[in-house]
């Protein structure tokens, strides 16, 4: 009866002490709101054949109009862009208005931008990424790796190593903050914001998950499929870095959507393009 009382005592004790101490923290710790707002980066003239994006001779005879597409994450405070499109000009596919401008309709500007998430480093992602020097570049190291390699990797184009260059300058010489991932990265440490290691399209390939309130999940495919029929039947382009790292990616990119019942938006696919409010809207 004695130890009986004491050991309540104790609790009881304990009990109110855990209270004074936990929950002012409990209090203090509203969860930021996250918003997802689609930023256009381009648009092809005419649409594009879907066969191009095949190593099985499928989709023969569908034409499929081709977008470029870019993010902007709003997580509290704090902003993301996630890929970076093709430059602003008259090129074919480029877009007429650039990233800046648009943040500038938003009231933003460059050195608001915390993270600059990049999906790959293909020129149609990687565009206007020296607007933004200021931001930390998360980037598949895989993929930094050859970006910024003092010689440039057997079998690239002059062409290419000089949009590289120029392109992740900031970063390669002028001081900017990298992170080159070797795997997922929890962006804001909370799990809302989440780049999934999906290699194959590229050696350092990611795509994002964002976790909206109101709209639910979200994934953004990066380059892991083209269009809907490519994403829906596992196909390959030819040129894709790694054919079994691009089908390992799909199938844990398909289970995570599943799982999740994530809004699936294919960034290349003009009929994905409706999927988030339009511009200067966002979801949340
Ligand atoms: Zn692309």
């Amino acid at each position: 009866m004695k130890v009986s009382l004491c050991n309540c005592t104790l609790a009881a004790v304990i009990g109110a002490l855990t209270g004074l101490l936990v929950t002012p923290t409990l209090q203090a710790q509203p969860a930021p709101e996250v918003t997802l707002t689609r930023l256009d980066c381009g648009n092809l003239p005419t649409p594009i054949a879907a066969e191009e994006f095949s190593d099985t001779y499928a989709y023969h005879g569908l034409q499929v109009p081709f977008t470029f597409s870019c993010y902007l994450i709003r997580h509290g405070s704090d902003y993301m862009i996630w890929d970076s499109g093709n430059p602003a000009g008259s090129a074919p596919g480029a877009p007429k208005v650039s990233l800046l401008e648009l943040l500038g309709q938003l009231k933003l500007r460059p050195d608001q931008i915390k993270y600059l998430g990049i999906s790959h480093y293909h020129h149609d992602h990687i565009g206007q990424a020296s607007s933004f020097p200021k931001s930390t570049l998360l980037i598949g190291k895989r993929d930094w790796d050859e970006v910024s390699a003092a010689e440039p990797p057997r079998g690239v184009d002059p062409a290419t190593v000089a949009l590289w260059r120029a392109s992740f300058a900031p970063w390669i010489s002028g001081g900017g903050k990298v992170e080159a991932l070797t795997g997922d990265k929890d962006v804001f440490d909370d799990g809302t914001v989440v780049m999934l290691n999906t290699p194959g399209h590229t050696p350092g390939h990611h795509s994002l998950l964002v976790r909206l309130k109101r709209m639910g999940n979200v994934l953004l495919t990066g380059d892991l499929a083209h269009l809907r029929e490519t994403y829906e039947s596992n196909g390959v382009p030819a040129w894709n870095f790694n054919r079994a790292d691009t089908l390992a990616s799909l199938d844990r990119f398909k289970q995570i959507a599943k799982n999740l019942r994530a809004t699936v938006i294919i960034q290349h696919d003009a009929r994905d393009v409706g999927k988030l409010p339009v511009f200067p809207n966002s979801a949340d």
